[in-house]
């Protein structure tokens, strides 16, 4: 009997699978020895009868060391579940750098509502996402910090995660837990944040599936020598005003330079820049993170980082935005009670401002600026949100007028962080 159908056979009974067998079905799959209907079947059984530990920690080893690995043994990363107007990627790490924490960050593009680090980051004219390891290992040692575009990494990951995507298998525990930390281990940070988003607009609903998901993704980095944590964060409402590729890059050189901004955002930036700061050992990392906003340190090196990758620091303060803008208003007068983060990202996604297929283009200046937040008291005919973007404008209309509830009575904000491991 093959590998894939003796593996097939023992799940299905709810049996073990060796290590041994784990790695020859990994890459025998790779190697396009298995055939897909093989694997998704394999697939199928795993996500009904679920994988033990030892099983999980061994789909992740395989899958890491199927192609290229990374190695910053000294650097610290962060990783989100992914979220609508997360940018915490561009205000954290820049203070983490300025706080003596080198950063080595792997980023992949968006595929969803909005784009992903790297096209946040290609929003900045003339801005280089591709770097060799060489090249971002001297960036590391000269400024602290580099973010590239990520390679081959995991190829085994990609491969089956597209089967699952196409045969009902993408929410299984072991299977995303193994997903998610195989690509971590092959980038090769030493110490890892995991920034577990649920709610409407994150991949896990409940804050009992987040935590069974941090759970696991600590556990599977510590066993494969990371020194990780995991925060749960609120993912009900967008996070700070911004969504869309140019419009938070703007908003995270609002907060580094101290200007305005939602409280969520300036309170789960700081949050995990002191989380990555003890994870490296750092002393005070309060302190450390308040000296490096308020002096300036922070955002210097967002400039620093920016320059070093070929991108125009002094472009940084007025990015350019879809000039195509119109507003959203409220429909009555009351209290804001969700702006629900699903539908502003999907409306962000019919302006352009993420792909709905791998390949498409992403207009950088596209988005949604939301005016108001969870608990405030707006009046009838008051601006609640701001399009940016002449694609679909009508239907991103309806979605954000869909997303905001309106309760009579006071509302009290969510916080932003909802657990902490
Ligand atoms: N993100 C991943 O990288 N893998 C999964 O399986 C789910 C989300």
């Amino acid at each position: 009997m093959s590998a894939v159908l003796d593996a097939i056979e023992t799940k299905k009974f709810g049996g073990e699978l060796s290590e041994e067998r784990i790695r020859e079905v990994v890459e025998g799959y790779s190697k396009d020895a298995v055939p897909d209907y093989q694997m998704a079947s394999l697939l199928m059984a795993i996500f009904i009868r679920g994988m033990s530990y030892e099983e999980t920690l061994a789909l992740t080893r395989a899958m890491a060391e199927s192609g290229e690995r990374y190695s910053f043994p000294g650097c610290v990363d962060k990783h989100s579940t992914g979220g609508v107007g997360d940018k915490i990627s561009l205000t954290s790490l820049p203070i983490v750098a300025a706080c003596g924490a080198p950063v080595a960050k792997l980023s992949g593009r968006g595929l969803g509502t909005t784009g992903g680090t790297i096209d946040k980051l290609e929003s900045i004219p003339g801005f280089s996402v591709d770097l060799s390891e060489e090249r971002m290992q001297r960036q590391v040692e000269e400024i602290g910090l580099a973010i590239s575009e990520a390679g081959d990494l995991a190829p085994a990951d990609k491969a089956i995660y597209a089967l699952r995507d196409t045969t009902g298998t993408v929410d299984s525990l072991p299977l995303i837990g193994s997903s998610i930390v195989s690509k971590k281990v092959a980038t090769g940070a030493g110490h890892l944040l995991y920034d577990v988003k649920r709610g409407s607009g994150a991949f896990m609903k409940t804050t009992e599936d987040a935590r069974s998901l941090a759970e696991l993704l600590v556990r599977l980095s510590e066993s494969l020598g990371i020194k990780a944590s995991a925060l749960i964060t609120d993912m009900d409402n967008p996070l700070g005003s911004a969504i869309g590729n140019a419009l938070e890059v703007r908003e995270c050189v609002r907060f580094l330079v101290g200007a305005d901004v939602p409280d969520d955002l300036s309170n789960e930036a700081r949050h995990i820049a002191v989380s990555l700061l003890e994870l490296k050992g750092i002393e005070d990392p309060e302190e450390a993170v308040e000296d490096a906003l308020s002096s300036g340190a922070a955002y210097d090196k967002l400039r620093e980082f920016v320059r070093a990758q070929g991108g125009d620091p002094n472009a940084l303060e007025d990015l350019p935005v879809s000039d195509e803008v119109r507003e959203v208003t409220a429909p009555e007068g009351g209290y804001v009670a969700r702006f629900g983060a699903s539908e502003v990202g999907r409306a962000a996604l019919a302006l352009g401002a993420g792909r709905e297929k791998k390949g498409d283009e992403v207009d950088p200046g596209a988005g949604v600026e939301v005016l108001v937040r969870v608990g405030d008291r707006i009046e009838r005919g008051e601006p609640v949100a701001r399009l940016y973007g002449g694609r679909n404008a009508g239907r991103a209309e309806t979605l954000v007028r869909e997303a905001l509830e309106i309760s009579e009575e006071p509302v009290e904000p969510p916080p932003a962080i909802l657990d902490d491991l």
